[in-house]
């Protein structure tokens, strides 16, 4: 494994260098995916261009939408006061990476451009409408997180593109969010299964407004489960509509047979597992009220 080491200490400079070794370069963020691949032999890149130097892009802001900067880590989201309340899934999704030490290095921006179809805060993401901007040579382009996530290992990233921020409205009232992940362990384990639903409800508390799933390690990306979202709204969220939107899910997915799982059994845990962090969303605006 041989590679030149670059350390850039503003924003500007690591575009710059991202322009200029396109291809041949990597950046590396907490390096807990980029350093694995590379021993591994999966990438070899001739120029790693660290972020640990770079400022200002670790930053939480949040007026009438969220911006987090690509160098977030999954500690500092679980961390976030902000997070707490409807955007509670943000911190379900990220305390469940790793360990300690992964999530305090690991970052939202490195999560995405990995972009495995099992990471975990990126179905959050996805269900709440998130924005990327990268900054490149040609200039800053933002895309929908859904477009941006083209397959495994994947992404809309042009060489050298420097991920820069990840965007998303705060939610109206009545809204929650929730996030469930199955593995095979309770720790450092990559998702067999993951589910990020977010839900609003109408002025009267009755039925639906609007809801979002997002599902993770039944496809080649994550992805939405549109069907079962239009399933779902305006409609009165009865037990009945619930377990018909997990079904709707199930069947709209496309997992895959592997070490982890059958693909009958991730389309079974889509079925559970959509209507229990419906659920989840119904209690927390209850006692949100
Ligand atoms: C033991 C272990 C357990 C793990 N468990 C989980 C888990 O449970 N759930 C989960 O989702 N993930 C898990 N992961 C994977 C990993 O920790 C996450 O995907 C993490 O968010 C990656 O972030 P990073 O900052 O370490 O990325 P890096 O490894 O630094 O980078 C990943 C990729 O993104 C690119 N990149 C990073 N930042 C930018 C940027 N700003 N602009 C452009 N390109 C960029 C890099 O070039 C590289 O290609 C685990 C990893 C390990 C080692």
């Amino acid at each position: 494994m041989s590679f030149e080491y670059h350390e850039p200490t503003s924003i500007a400079d690591a575009v710059a260098l991202g322009a200029r070794f396109g291809e041949a370069g990597r950046f590396l963020a907490g390096g807990t995916d980029l350093i694995i691949q590379m021993r591994r032999g999966r990438v070899a890149p001739r120029h790693v261009l660290s972020l640990h130097r770079v400022t200002g892009l670790d930053r939480i802001e949040v007026d009438g939408a969220v911006r987090l900067g690509a160098l977030v880590t999954h500690r500092a989201i679980e961390q976030c006061p902000h997070f707490q309340g409807p955007l509670g899934a943000l911190v379900e999704g990220a305390e469940v990476i790793g360990g300690h030490q992964i999530r305090n290095v690991a970052t939202v921006g490195g999560n995405i451009v990995n972009a495995s179809p099992a990471a975990d805060v990126v179905p959050v993401l996805l269900a709440l409408n998130a924005t990327v901007t990268c900054l490149g040579p040609d200039g800053e382009r933002t895309l929908p997180l859904g477009g941006f996530l083209s397959g495994p290992g994947q992404t809309a990233r042009r060489p050298g593109e420097l991920l820069t921020s990840i965007r998303f409205d705060r939610l109206p009232p009545r809204s929650a969010t929730a996030f469930l992940k199955a593995g095979r362990r309770k720790a450092m384990e990559i998702a067999v299964v993951c589910v990020a639903v977010r839900l609003t409800l109408d002025a009267a508390r009755e039925r639906c407004q609007e809801a979002r799933i997002a599902l993770g390690a039944v496809a080649p990306t994550t992805m939405r489960a549109g069907a079962a979202e239009r399933a779902l709204e305006g409609q009165p969220l009865t037990d009945e509509i619930l377990r018909r939107a997990g079904r709707l899910a199930a069947g709209e997915c496309a997992p895959i047979d592997d070490v982890r799982a059958s693909a009958r059994y991730r389309r079974l845990l889509v079925e559970t597992l959509v209507p229990r962090a419906l659920r989840r969303c119904l209690d927390r605006i209850g006692r949100a009220a």
